[in-house]
C-alpha cells in the first residue's frame, strides 16, 4: 500500500520509483525542478494494487487529473 504510485513525466518521459502518494509527487517535482523548470509538472500518474495476494500486473493508468489541469492552464 505504501509504494503504489509512480508519476511519469509529461515532458520526457520519466518514470519514478514506486513510493507512496507524496513521495511520488515530491520526486516528480524535484525532476521538473531539475529538467523543465519552466515547466508545470505534470504527466501521468501510475497507480498499483500492491495489496496482499494482488501479485504484479494489475497496473491502473490514473492520470491525469494533475495533466488536464495543466493543459487548461495552458490554453
Ligand atoms: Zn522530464
Amino acid at each position: 500500500m505504501a509504494d503504489s504510485y509512480r508519476f511519469r513525466c509529461g515532458e520526457c518521459g520519466h518514470r519514478t520509483a514506486w513510493a507512496s502518494e507524496s513521495q511520488g509527487e515530491q520526486s516528480i517535482e524535484n525532476h521538473y525542478a531539475r529538467r523543465h523548470p519552466r515547466i508545470a509538472p505534470g504527466g501521468m500518474v501510475e497507480f498499483r494494487k500492491g495489496s496482499s495476494g494482488g501479485g504484479t500486473g494489475c497496473l491502473i493508468a490514473l492520470a491525469i487529473v494533475v495533466l488536464l489541469l495543466i493543459i487548461a492552464s495552458r490554453n
